[in-house]
């Protein structure tokens, strides 16, 4: 009825005296003027509505009410989309969760690096302008034993660039067993094409021989490239010529040998027990020309691509305009610098490289972990769930060994409703830790939810937040 409407709306504070009250300031003094104003605005707008509907008491629509709901949309709307999360996947290098964590000393770098002018591209000693990427060339020639080196924003730029500089208007020779897709977007023939090689594929895809390649090489090839199995094993009836053997037939008719090795490793991993993954040193030994991996895969370091090998190749594929649209930027530089330098001692690197050093965490750690938490979250989730602390398998992550298991530990959350709501239940309680200030992700398999506990290094931070689950029918 218009009449109750009349006599209701005028409850709602005016905008004019809600800005002026108290309780406003510090949102004033905060999110400024504009952005008060609109979501002040936003709210008595939707408040007159339920008045109208007679849905609200007096006491709803007071200022410091209404003060305090403007204040908790604010804090929403202007919080970082770029949230930092909990990664309880079991997944270390999780491509999604942002891959390797960088070290204390790159951290430094990278603070360094934003803050201060530096000598990006200004040779300190002879006063000319220099090349960014002298900045790191020693290091990574030291650490691979390669001639000469470029760095580019990513892995997927690295195969493009070296495609492209290499083998334009020319073929592409590849074994049908290595035309891969790495997640999304990237697929060896796709990019191949972009960048203007032809592809020429040889073999099948279980086995692929000597003679394939040698039949494949003529007049309009360019290059032969390796792609190192990421995402996938072909197992069983295979055969594949190695990299030394390739060389050999590459370099016999004057073509270069490019091995793309994806995650690349620095070192032999086998050293941490961890399952062998091939190193750059080795693929250049073995007579890779070009050698191109990922900075924030195994290297434990930033996002980028290297680019190594013949000191030729390198100063064609840096001559290349497609280099100055790839390149990478200060901060990604002295985040690598910063990587690369604790690759000097080896000896240190797992406790200092955080990738490294989760990567090799032993289980019965994670275990004890998972035991010593266990009573704290079956007490927050209360009687509807049962939680368990379970040995469980996780996994390197960015395509690194995609068959290898790393023996890991986790708290399993099982719901003790029936078995027909079992699916709603994990799927609620999954959510609910998605929306924790902190988001924690785990994974849902076997009718539970596993928080795999490799990667839980702030226990402070994720059990101050648990009291904040909105679990249905909690005590207390
Ligand atoms: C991961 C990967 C890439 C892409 O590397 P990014 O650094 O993610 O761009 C390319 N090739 C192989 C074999 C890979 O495993």
């Amino acid at each position: 009825m218009p009449s109750s409407v009349t006599r209701q709306a005028p409850h709602l504070p005016s905008i004019d005296s809600l800005l002026r009250h108290p309780a406003c300031q510090p949102l004033l003094e905060r999110y400024g003027r504009e952005a008060l104003l609109a979501a002040l605005r936003q709210l008595l707008d939707e408040l007159r509505e339920g008045l109208q509907r007679g849905e609200l008491t007096p006491a709803e629509v007071g200022p410091e009410v209404l003060a305090g709901r403007v204040g908790e949309r604010l804090h929403v709307q202007h919080r970082s989309q770029v949230r930092r999360v909990f990664n309880l996947t079991g997944t270390v290098l999780h491509t999604n969760l942002g891959r390797a964590l960088l070290p204390d000393a790159a951290i430094e770098a990278v603070q360094m690096a934003a803050r201060y002018p530096l000598n990006l591209e200004f040779d300190l000693h002879s006063g000319k302008r220099g090349d960014r990427d002298d900045l790191i060339e020693g290091l990574i020639r030291e650490l691979t034993g390669a001639e000469a080196v470029t760095v580019v924003n990513n892995n997927a730029a690295a195969v493009l660039l070296t495609l492209n500089s290499l083998g334009a208007r020319k073929e592409g020779i590849i074994s049908r067993g290595e035309l891969i897709e790495i997640g999304g977007a990237f697929r060896i023939p796709d990019i191949m094409a972009r960048a203007g090689v032809k592809l020429h594929e040889v073999g099948t895809t279980n086995r692929t021989h000597a003679r394939d390649y040698e039949a494949a090489i003529g007049p309009r090839s360019g290059l032969i490239m390796r792609v190192h199995a990421s995402n996938y094993s072909i197992q069983g009836f295979t055969t594949r010529v190695d990299t030394a053997a390739l060389a050999q037939i590459a370099h016999q008719h004057g073509l270069p040998l490019l091995e793309d090795l994806g995650s690349g490793s620095l070192l032999d991993l086998t050293r941490w027990g961890l399952p062998a993954e091939p190193t750059v040193r080795q693929a250049l030994l073995d007579g890779a020309d070009i050698v191109t991996f990922s900075g924030d895969k195994l290297l434990g370091g930033p996002q980028a691509g290297l680019i190594v090998g013949r000191k030729e190749l390198i100063s064609k594929i840096k001559k290349n305009p497609l280099k100055r649209a790839l390149r990478v930027d200060k901060l990604t530089l002295a985040a690598l610098e910063a990587v690369l330098n604790l690759y000097r001692n080896p000896d240190r690197l797992a406790e200092k490289l955080p990738s490294l050093r989760l990567l090799t965490r032993p289980q019965a750690d994670i275990l004890a972990q998972a035991e010593r938490l266990r009573p704290t979250l079956a007490n927050v989730l209360g009687a509807g769930w049962s939680v368990s602390a379970m040995p469980a398998l996780g996994m390197i992550g960015s395509g690194s060994q995609p068959v290898a298991r790393l023996a890991s530990a986790a708290l399993c959350l099982r719901p003790l409703t029936s078995k027909r709501l079992r699916g709603r239940s994990l799927l609620k309680l999954e959510a609910a830790f998605r929306e924790l200030p902190i988001a924690v992700l785990g994974r849902i398999d076997d009718d539970a939810l596993w928080l795999d506990l490799r990667q839980l290094d702030d226990e402070t931070a994720w059990l101050a937040q648990l009291e904040q689950l909105p679990v249905e029918g909690r005590a207390g």
